[in-house]
Order: structure tokens, then C-alpha cells, then sequence
């Protein structure tokens, strides 16, 4: 491959999540001098699972990484989607098998393919003024970047959706209303939904998500608001530790106008944070750098700015609105008799198919 034609300099990337590292991982196997400033002190030590769809795993084979996240991840072929009193709408085995891997498995494995002190643990990313003319910076700093608000200013910052969401981790329980392939998949209740997927080292993965303004709900919450969910949701509160449980409110970024200026480039969530409802942040984001650094590989940064554009920016501005769309149903808290009534007409006519 072709090293960078206009710079002789080298990439700085903010940020040390599945983007930063994805990127940096084409360039340096390509021989291009990278470094990594990524702001916490160390790797993540815990997280939850990411679902990877069909293309979010092309960008983990062309990052050469595929088989070693297969061998730390699990396969879910299978999805069933349910009303909030257990009822199956829709059972489906899914089109193209999604991988599902924990973030810290994932950013170890990208980690591993890099050369020792590409990542600077414990030092926030420069500021993109001090981005030389030879130099690119990539800002791969997540939902509040600061490269973004360096470059767009404070009214290109994603903001808060409404919905609050937990997540966590708990051993595997016997099911006691599901059929073993229905466990996996959500439950769509009146104003929250729940999920279990599976954990390569047979623990299950969840998350509950209800509307809440930014800030305001608690712990205490997630067990009162789920309490009398069907039989799978009531085991899954059993076997919570509470002070594991991850909440975070959840974000969405105005549309960019631009993913670029001059000599610096967003990707991931600092382009482009969508909420949650389709699993598709983290595969996007390794889909935007890996699509970028392989331009900056073949073309001079102006031409691979312009590609990197062309290439994602649309493409990832439709998901963050198509997740959306999908949390406004998933999420609906008006006419959810309709809604379950015309999904369970989708499941049948999908069986009898
Ligand atoms: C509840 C929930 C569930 C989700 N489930 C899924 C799923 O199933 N499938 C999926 O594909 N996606 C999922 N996502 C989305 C996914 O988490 C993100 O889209 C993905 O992590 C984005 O990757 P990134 O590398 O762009 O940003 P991040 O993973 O956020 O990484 C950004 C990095 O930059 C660092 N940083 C921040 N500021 C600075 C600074 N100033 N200097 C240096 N470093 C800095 C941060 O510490 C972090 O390490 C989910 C998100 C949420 C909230």
C-alpha cells in the first residue's frame, strides 16, 4: 500500500475507543506513524456487549482482527421481539448473524495489533489548532468531543433524547416462561423496553430503557419500573448487582454539515451519535475509520477527506435518524396495543412464510 502522499507527518488521533484504535491499525500497518492520546488513565475494564452487524464485521476483517473478536465474542442468529406481559410478537432468525462482543474484549483485541506506545493512556487529545500542515488529526473522542466543539462549536453537541437507559450483566437463569430461543431479544412495553443477549462466557447481557428527562432517574427506578415485566425481566432484576449496573442518558448529535475541515476528521461517535434502538454505534464508527484511514492511505488528505465525506457522511446521518425512528416505536408510550397488535401480525405472517 501506498503511504500518505501529502504529508510526510504524522496522524494524531483523540481517542482510544473501537474507532481511534480501528483507524490506527490500518495506518501503522501501512507504515504511517500514528499516536493514540487517549484521556482515561487505562484500557476499560468493564462494559457490555456490542452487537456487530454484517458490514461493522467487514471493518473487523479488513482490520486483519476478525477471527481473533470471534474467538472473545458469541454469535446471535436468532432474534425474538416481545409485549410487555411475555407475549411472542415476533420470533426471527436474523438475515445475517449479528457478533456479539463486550467493548473491553474488542478495544484489547484492536490494542494488540499495535505497536507498543502507539497509545498514550492518560493524556487527553491536542487541540486541532496545534495540528501542523503535515500533520492529520483524527478526532475519534466520542459523544463530547472536544474536537468537535473545537471545529463546530458548542451547537453541534448531541443532546439528550429523553430516555434513560441501565445495562449490565447476570448469570444465566432457567427460563421460565421463554422457550430457550426466545430469551435473546426485546420486549417492547408502554413507554421502556428490556433486552437479554447472550455473553460468549454464558452469562446473559441486558438493558432497560425508559423515557426520563436527563439526570433525574435513579437505580432505585430500574427495579420499580420493570418490576412486574414478565417472568425472564423479574429474573433478570434478581440476579442484578446493583452496584454494577451501568445508567447512562442517552444522546443524539444535529446532523454535521461536514465530518471534516482542513486537516482534521471525525469519526465515530464524535461525527455522529445515535441512540442505541438499531445496535449500530460502535459498528459505524469502526465502518468510519476504517473507511478513513485506508483513503488516507491511498490519497493525499484533501481527495481522502473529500471520499471520507462522501462516503459515510450520508450514510451514517440516515442511521442515527432510522434509530430514532425505531426507539420513537420501541419506545411509544400511546396506541402500544396497536403497535403490538400489528407486530404479532408481522411474526405470524413471517412463520408462516
Ligand atoms: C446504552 C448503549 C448501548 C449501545 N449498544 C450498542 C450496540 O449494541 N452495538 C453498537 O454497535 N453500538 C452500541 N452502542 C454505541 C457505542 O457504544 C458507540 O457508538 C461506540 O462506542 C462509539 O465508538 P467511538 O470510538 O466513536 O467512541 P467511544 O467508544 O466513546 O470512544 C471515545 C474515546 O475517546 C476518549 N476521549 C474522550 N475525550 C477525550 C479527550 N479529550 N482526549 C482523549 N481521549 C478522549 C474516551 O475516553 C473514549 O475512550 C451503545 C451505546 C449505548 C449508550
Amino acid at each position: 500500500m501506498a503511504r500518505i502522499r501529502a504529508t510526510s507527518g504524522e496522524v494524531r488521533i483523540a481517542g482510544a475507543g473501537v474507532a481511534g484504535l480501528a483507524a490506527a491499525v490500518i495506518l501503522s500497518r501501512a507504515g504511517i506513524a500514528v499516536t493514540v492520546d487517549e484521556r482515561a488513565d487505562s484500557p476499560p475494564a468493564t462494559g457490555t456487549v456490542f452487537g456487530l452487524a454484517g458490514s461493522a464485521q467487514d471493518a473487523l476483517r479488513r482490520c486483519g482482527v476478525l477471527e481473533r473478536v470471534r474467538a472473545v465474542a458469541v454469535e446471535q442468529r436468532r432474534g425474538t421481539l416481545r409485549a410487555g406481559d411475555g407475549r411472542v410478537l415476533i420470533a426471527a432468525d436474523l438475515p445475517h448473524p449479528v457478533l456479539l462482543v463486550t467493548r473491553p474484549d474488542l478495544q484489547k483485541v484492536l490494542a494488540a495489533e499495535l505497536p507498543a506506545g502507539t497509545v498514550n493512556y492518560g493524556r487527553p487529545g491536542r487541540s486541532p489548532s496545534e495540528v501542523g500542515i503535515d500533520h492529520v488529526m483524527i478526532g475519534a473522542d466520542g459523544t463530547f468531543s472536544p474536537t468537535r466543539e473545537h471545529l463546530f462549536g458548542p451547537d453541534a453537541a448531541p443532546r439528550p433524547v429523553g430516555i434513560t437507559v441501565w445495562r449490565g450483566t447476570v448469570d444465566a437463569f432457567p427460563t421460565p416462561t421463554a422457550e430457550a430461543d426466545t430469551l435473546y431479544g426485546e420486549t417492547w412495553g408502554r413507554g421502556a423496553l428490556f433486552g437479554i443477549t447472550p455473553r460468549w462466557d454464558g452469562r446473559l447481557n441486558f438493558f432497560g430503557a425508559v423515557r426520563a428527562e436527563p439526570g433525574i432517574a435513579t437505580v432505585e427506578d430500574f427495579f420499580t419500573h420493570f418490576a412486574d415485566w414478565h417472568s425472564d425481566v423479574r429474573a433478570v432484576l434478581d440476579g442484578v448487582g446493583r452496584d454494577t449496573l451501568l445508567h447512562h442518558d442517552l444522546f443524539q448529535s444535529p446532523p454535521l454539515s461536514r465530518f471534516t475541515s482542513r486537516r482534521v476528521a471525525l469519526v465515530g461517535d464524535a461525527a455522529h451519535t445515535m441512540t442505541p434502538h438499531l445496535g449500530r454505534g460502535a459498528g459505524e464508527a469502526l465502518i468510519d475509520a476504517v473507511t478513513l484511514a485506508e483513503l488516507l492511505v491511498e490519497y493525499p488528505v484533501n481527495d481522502a477527506f473529500a471520499r471520507y465525506e462522501k462516503t459515510r457522511r450520508r450514510r451514517s446521518l440516515r442511521m442515527v435518524r432510522a434509530s430514532a425512528a425505531v426507539g420513537s416505536v420501541a419506545l411509544a408510550d400511546r396506541s402500544t396495543p396497536m403497535r403490538d397488535g400489528v407486530l404479532g401480525l408481522v411474526g405470524r405472517a413471517m412463520r408462516r412464510r
